[in-house]
């Protein structure tokens, strides 16, 4: 007998979003049930150990004047060069403030310096310092976790893998939990707050898998996703394991990043001086790859390099015993599912927040302002999510059955369709670092495209040769399908523009990289 839970709000994700968004569901009467795929507070961007805190991007008290808010909100508007949502902006700024403030009566603690006001920083690609920090992991760990406990959310430790449908609306999910056998859970209402997917590159900053699965699930059920192209990559450095960013107020330095033979790769690729200069100077600006500037040309240079050297190397005396490996990290998305003002979706009862969802910022993103988006949509989707469930009680659960016992006993797991699996999952996120990411063209984007039909050829070949509860092949499915909506939305945008870079788009733009 298949375990079924019944519920008024499913929550998928237990990062930033997902958590703000139970908050708001309880206060507003709802029953939660929220799926996290790793330990509350582990797992996800929001909690990682790369960045061990975060910025977040906010007006708050006597700063919420007009002036201010109208400044915040042009600042994102032109960051987001025409594709973000002018309302969600609106959204975002208003509740800026009051939202930073929750997270401040919930423990959080943010930097402050020694006059005991809080530190307060520019964002990457903004001129004003309104960014509160954070640093301290074990007490974003601590605050999320405890104001989670103070309310009745009910958490199931497990992964979704497909959306409940019927006649078009969203009803539930199938979770797999971590022991392996499934659960539906059917709701009046479902958010979606799995984060992003830099883990469909092979070179990524996120933490646990991040294929985007909800992208992927909410791509199946029908819902408009858009912005797929913008996908943010910074330098970094990787060494054993481990990653960080690259330090880039150093790039001015001679032999910083090396071929295998010592060449200075900067000085070969940019032999202007007074250029290269001019470029670094702005490369400092901000950390994510954007070609809206003269920056753009550095990181444009090092790729250029990597496609021909394959590896580059950092020379730091500071590091001198390791040997550190230059590559772009995939870092954070923009793009995602499509949302209206009360976090909804385009198909009833879906709603998503934070990295899952987009509309707030565009093809650039001030940083910090993502870390806002989490709680500022987390608390809508949340509140209109429980609303919508009120509406709809007393109404019988519409609940779609659905047995996959018999494949769970009858297949055994069989060395060769794991490998088939590791096979197909390491040639998409190649592929995808390799022409999805800083350097895009038709040629290159056709290629990628059709590499990764081949892969979800390969996997459907595969389908019944895994047994239904195995997760891994539902991650690689959901892989494919993310990595298909940024290849194909990167080969629509024929423009360069932010964080999407066209090799082949001929037209010189003044104070734009080529
Ligand atoms: C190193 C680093 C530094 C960053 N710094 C900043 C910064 O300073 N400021 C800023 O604004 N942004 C920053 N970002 C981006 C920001 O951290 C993320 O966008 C944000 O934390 C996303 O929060 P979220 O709640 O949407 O998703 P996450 O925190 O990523 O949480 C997603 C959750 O969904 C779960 N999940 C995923 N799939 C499933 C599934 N199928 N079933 C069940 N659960 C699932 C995951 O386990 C996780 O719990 C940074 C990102 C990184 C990687």
């Amino acid at each position: 007998m298949m375990e079924s839970i019944t519920t008024d709000v499913l929550i998928i994700g237990a990062g930033a979003a997902g958590i703000r968004a139970a908050i708001a569901a309880c206060k507003n009467n709802a029953d939660v049930v929220m799926v996290a795929a790793d330990d509350v507070t582990y797992g996800g961007s929001t909690f990682s150990e790369i960045s061990k805190g975060w910025g977040i991007q906010g007006l708050v008290d006597a700063e919420r004047t007009a002036e201010k808010l109208e400044d915040f909100y042009g600042d994102i508007i032109q960051v987001g060069l025409g594709q973000s949502d002018s309302k969600l902006v609106r959204i975002l700024v208003e509740e800026s403030g009051p939202r930073i403030e929750d997270l401040i009566s919930y423990g959080l603690k943010f930097k402050r310096g020694h006059d005991g006001n809080y530190i307060r920083a520019r964002g990457c690609f903004s001129e004003t310092e309104r960014a509160f920090l954070t640093s301290d992991i074990a007490n974003i760990r601590q605050t999320f976790l405890s104001i989670l406990r103070r309310w009745p959310v009910r958490v199931v430790t497990g992964s979704a893998t497909e959306l409940i449908l019927g006649e078009g609306i969203c009803l539930g999910a199938w979770i797999i939990k971590n022991s392996g056998t499934f659960v539906q859970i059917s709701a009046k209402s479902t958010i979606l707050a799995t984060g992003g997917g830099s883990g469909i590159y092979k070179d990524h900053m996120g933490c646990g898998g991040g294929f985007g699965d909800g992208y992927a699930l909410a791509y199946l059920a029908g819902a408009e996703l858009k912005n797929m192209e913008f996908v943010q990559f910074a330098m970094g450095l990787k060494h054993n394991g481990s990653r960080k960013f690259l330090p880039t107020g150093k790039l001015d330095l001679p032999n910083k990043i090396v071929n295998s033979s010592g060449g200075d790769i900067l000085k070969h690729y940019m032999p202007d001086n007074g250029q290269r200069l001019e470029s670094l100077k702005a490369r400092q600006k901000h950390m994510p790859f954007s070609c809206r500037d003269s920056s753009g040309s550095v990181d444009i240079a090092v790729a250029r390099a990597r496609r021909l050297h394959k590896t580059l190397y950092w020379l730091d005396d500071e590091m001198k015993n390791n040997t550190f490996e230059v590559v772009h990290f995939a870092h954070a998305f923009n793009g995602g599912v499509k949302i209206n003002e009360r976090g909804e979706s385009t198909v009833p009862g879906l709603y998503a927040a934070g990295e899952a969802a987009t509309g707030a910022y565009g093809a650039d993103r001030i940083g910090g302002t993502m870390m806002t988006a989490t709680q500022v949509f987390g608390k809508r989707a949340g509140q209109f999510a429980a609303q919508r469930a009120k509406r709809l009680n007393g109404m019988p659960a519409r609940v779609i059955g659905k047995d996959e016992t018999d494949r769970i006993d009858r297949l055994k797991l069989d060395d060769d369709v794991l490998h088939a699996l590791a096979a197909i999952e390491s040639r998409v996120k190649e592929a995808m670092g390799q022409y999805a990411g800083i350097l895009r063209s038709n040629k290159g984007l056709k290629k990628c495209k059709k590499i990764v039909k081949t892969c979800a050829d390969q996997l459907r070949d595969l389908e019944f040769h895994v047994p239904a509860n195995f997760e891994r092949y539902y991650k690689v499915r959901n892989l494919i399908i993310t990595a298909n909506l940024v290849t194909k939305n990167s080969l629509a945008r024929k423009e360069s523009k932010g964080s999407h870079y066209r090799e082949d788009d001929l037209k010189t733009i003044e104070g734009t990289v080529k």
